[in-house]
């Protein structure tokens, strides 16, 4: 598998990478949307590749129109007028696929997270702060911030660029200094230095930055 070839069918890098952790037994389930021109081709690689896949019942409106990248959505029914993704739950194990869409439609996110493959202290800090934050922009940055002495924090988790189709997370970690997420990240990347060096030190400069977030100034290094 070749990034180039699947960020053509997934779309972005971030999803186009999540498809290589997959391949590479790096993550036991991917959990991506699609827009309904998109799905035909996803679906046509994962059979292609001997990969299981289950698509969601429904379909999710992005809350936030104005912006192009929203970390919020509402489930709404398949002839829903408005333009909506769908999820698919992409995996090696079409038991898991099956187990991902059905925790999602129960809005179980305590075993989706998990089997999401998502380290179970970000999980936990997910579903304590989900009843917050869904209600405002169901961005669990500011809560992460919180938990996290210092100003400089390992660049492995850097997720602000996330909506730049920069990152080497797909979930929040708890903390910015979360050791299980820094050594999902690590994993992550030597596996891509190994495939692509180039895409993995541009990554890696990317990820280094300074961000202001809110009242605080925080560096990634
Ligand atoms: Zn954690």
């Amino acid at each position: 598998m070749q990034l180039e070839q699947l960020k053509g069918v997934f779309g972005s890098t971030t999803k186009a990478l999540e498809i290589l952790y997959l391949n590479y037994n790096l993550k036991p389930v991917v959990r991506q949307g699609f827009y309904d021109n998109e799905i035909g081709r996803v679906k046509d690689f994962c059979r292609t590749h001997g990969l299981a896949y289950e698509t969601a019942p429904y379909k999710v409106i992005l809350a936030d129109k104005q912006k192009r990248y929203s970390d919020k959505g509402f489930k709404a029914r398949v002839d829903d007028p408005r333009r909506g993704m769908f999820f698919i739950y992409i995996s090696k194990d079409e038991r898991k696929a099956t187990e991902a869409r059905i925790f999602e439609m129960k809005d179980n996110h305590k075993e989706l997270g998990l089997i999401l493959g998502y380290p179970e202290c970000c999980v936990d800090f997910f579903v304590e702060n989900w009843p917050e934050r869904s209600q405002l922009d169901n961005s669990y940055v500011f809560p992460a911030l919180k938990n996290t002495d210092g100003y400089k924090f390992p660049f492995y988790t850097n997720i602000i660029k996330r909506s730049q189709d920069t990152t080497l997370l797909n979930h929040f970690p708890h903390s910015f200094k979360c050791e299980k997420s820094i050594n999902m990240a690590k994993d992550r990347l030597k596996m891509l230095y190994e495939l692509e060096a180039r895409t993995a030190s541009e990554l890696v400069h990317e990820l280094k930055c300074r961000v202001r977030i809110g009242t605080r100034t925080i560096e990634f290094s």
